[in-house]
């Protein structure tokens, strides 16, 4: 028969630690609650080897007494509640006193701190779970915690930890969450002795929120509002313009903690819906601001999610106040400037400066008084023109770009169709986007080889279908899907064989990301190489491009950047089990192929149904969905009462 036996403090103390500590930025984040609930005004995080390492919190907060040291890091010690009824009453971020001592038990940690009423601090080391002497010590008033070599005494826990840049994307996200709660203190954040953030205290929240996501989405940012004595709501929504293809940018604070919620995502989601594409979640910054009581935020072991007493109210109060602001406000004009499907993640595309901008040099170039050889009518290219220039990407650098790349709207060149980049070699950046709109004239010759090697002659219709003939009967081809299926195959093959061309920037571009992002783009850097996409580091999360594929020469190396993070970031299962390669060749494609609305010339079209014949699999786009329908000779002539 199987004993029943009281487990020993120590393992009870890995077992909480198993489901709040999970990773360096966990730790992060205990730490920085118990500053902030000490009533600290200013805060420093420094963290080493992604916290793996270290990570040191020190605050000018209430200290904890000499006495009450040893109390602090035991399990279930908390000076925070005092019996279960303060549990609905839960005026500060921590409460279940089990994260120092969680963590002491899988780290080595020292703990020094001062009160305000004392000369001179005490300080506690605990290894392992072993709690060493207290003793006195010289420091500041407040209190400092070192946690050292988390998960040293769990093998299996630390070999789970990811690469520093991973584990230090996650602390930093914890290190947001809450620096973004607290505006009014001061916090710091150093990573191997660099300092990443320096937020002095403000009482503007927008300022704070600047800080960390810039001041261009600052400017696009809308104050809601709402509320009475029981609920108050109130923060900042983005223009949709800002949209990502994730939620990470939805930060919903209950009472100055961090929530995740999905019955309040949701309600996110109903009202901006119709301003967003399918698969693009708003970024948001909210306060809910409610009655301790009506709320438990004792459910989840690390406070993450929490259960409303009448969650219902507040999706209605969500949803209300930003389906008011929305019809109040002139949203149509500055979405509308988005084409549907294009995933223009900046403002700035969006700005009209920049946009008159780019109208005008499109329209220079439209009448021939910049380079670029317009081979429509004017009052066609005009039009196409000016669907692109909402099209443009924000950073298209006027001097590199001296007219907005109509290559990227154009009709492929039958050259490109054929798989031959339009710049064979790297070239200097500043040719970047001037692929010429149609290919050489030889190309576009009547007799040219293309044609005369087949008797294959097919017909453009809607600008989305090409319609041809073969043995059984009439064949009718998606332009798009079939050009993507057909790059495809081509750039799979070409980085197979390591062949694939890229352009490489003359002046590689910084582009700023949040820090998950650019832990997510440096941590996928192997794959991205052999896509051509090199990435580096450049201090804080900004990552430098230096080379992208050739095959994106229309689209800004910051677009393309922007896109294979929101790839990197988004869908559900677990990275390693995803083919990433093979996810970033199909985006690649995808954004390279012809769309729905392109007009092609005859040798660009009988170039397509060339190339169809090259791959044996080519009914189908990497998306799916079929690539051409046939229509039997026997079902036409059965149709036309032939039979
Ligand atoms: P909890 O925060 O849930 O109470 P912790 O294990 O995080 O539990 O902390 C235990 C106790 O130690 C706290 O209740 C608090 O009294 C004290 N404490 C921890 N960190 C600090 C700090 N930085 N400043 C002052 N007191 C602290
Ligand atoms: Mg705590």
């Amino acid at each position: 028969m199987p004993t029943i036996r009281q487990l020993p403090p120590s393992v009870i103390n890995k077992i909480a630690a198993g489901e709040v500590i999970e990773r360096p930025a966990s730790v992060v984040k205990e730490l920085l609650e118990n500053a902030v609930d000490a009533g600290a005004a200013r805060i420093d995080v420094s963290v080493e080897q992604g916290g793996t390492a270290a990570v040191r919190v020190a605050d000018d907060g209430c200290g904890i007494a000499a006495e009450q040291l040893s109390l602090a890091v035991s399990s279930h010690a908390t000076s925070k509640i005092l019996e279960a009824d303060d549990l609905f009453r839960i005026a500060t971020l921590g409460f279940r006193g089990e994260a120092l001592a969680s963590i002491a038990e899988v780290s080595q940690l020292r703990l020094r701190s001062r009160t305000t009423d004392r000369d001179a601090g005490y300080e506690i080391e605990v290894d392992g779970g072993q709690l060493r002497d207290v003793a006195p010590c010289g420091c500041p008033t407040g209190t400092c915690v070192e946690v050292r070599n988390l998960f040293f005494n769990i093998p299996v826990r630390r070999k789970f930890l990811r690469t520093t840049q991973t584990e230090m994307g996650h602390a930093s996200e914890a290190f947001t969450r809450i620096a973004l709660a607290h505006p009014r203190i001061h916090f710091t954040l150093r990573h191997n002795e660099r300092q990443l953030f320096d937020l002095p205290p403000t009482e503007s929240w927008r300022e704070r929120i600047a800080t960390f996501f810039g001041a261009e989405l600052n400017e696009h940012l809308l104050w809601v509002e709402s509320g009475d004595e029981q609920a108050q709501l109130s923060g900042y929504v983005a223009d949709p313009e800002f949209s990502r293809s994730n939620n990470r940018l939805q930060y919903l604070f209950l009472n100055s903690r961090f929530i995740r919620d999905r019955s309040l995502q949701h309600a996110l989601g109903e009202a901006y819906r119709g301003l967003l594409t399918t698969g693009r979640y708003a970024v948001v910054f909210l306060r809910l601001d409610i009655a301790p009581e009506t709320v438990d935020v004792n459910v989840h072991p690390t406070k993450l999610e929490v259960r409303f007493q009448d969650g219902g109210r507040m999706y209605s109060q969500l949803l209300g106040t930003l389906r008011s602001k929305f019809l109040s406000t002139d949203l149509t004009a500055r979405v509308s400037l988005t084409p549907t499907g294009a995933a223009v993640d900046s403002a700035s595309s969006a700005d009209p400066n920049h946009l008159a901008e780019h109208r005008r040099a499109v329209s220079d170039w439209a009448r021939g008084s910049s380079p670029g050889p317009p081979h429509e009518s004017a009052a066609a290219s005009q039009q196409s023109s000016l669907t692109f220039a909402a099209e443009l990407p924000p950073t298209a650098v006027p001097e590199f770009k001296p007219f907005p790349a109509p290559a990227s709207r154009s009709p492929v060149s039958a050259r490109q169709l054929l798989g031959e980049s339009a710049n064979e070699a790297p070239r200097p950046a500043r040719e970047l986007g001037a692929v010429p709109r149609e290919a050489p004239s030889a190309d576009r010759d009547p007799d040219d080889s293309l044609r005369t090697s087949t008797s294959l002659r097919g017909l453009q219709l809607h600008q989305r279908y090409l319609v041809t003939e073969n043995q059984q009967g009439m064949v009718v081809i998606d332009q798009h899907a079939l050009h993507e299926r057909i790059l495809y195959e081509q750039l799979r093959q070409k980085v197979l064989a390591g062949q694939l061309e890229t352009q490489r920037l003359l002046v590689p571009e910084p582009v700023s990301l949040t820090s998950a992002e650019a832990a997510a783009a440096l941590d996928a850097g192997a794959t991205l190489k052999q896509l051509g996409i090199e990435v580096a580091p450049f201090g804080g999360d900004t990552v430098l491009i230096s080379s992208y594929p050739a095959m994106l020469a229309s689209s800004s190396p910051q677009q393309v950047l922007r896109q294979v993070v929101d790839l990197l970031l988004s869908g559900g299962q677990a990275p390693d089990r995803r083919d990433l390669l093979d996810e970033l060749l199909h985006m690649i494609s995808c954004k390279a192929a012809i769309k729905a609305g392109d007009r092609l010339s005859q040798a660009e079209v009988d170039a397509l149904l060339e190339q169809r014949h090259c791959y044996q699999d080519s009914h189908h786009c990497p998306h799916g969905r079929p690539t051409a329908l046939v229509f039997t000779r026997e079902e036409l002539d059965r149709r036309f009462k032939r039979t």
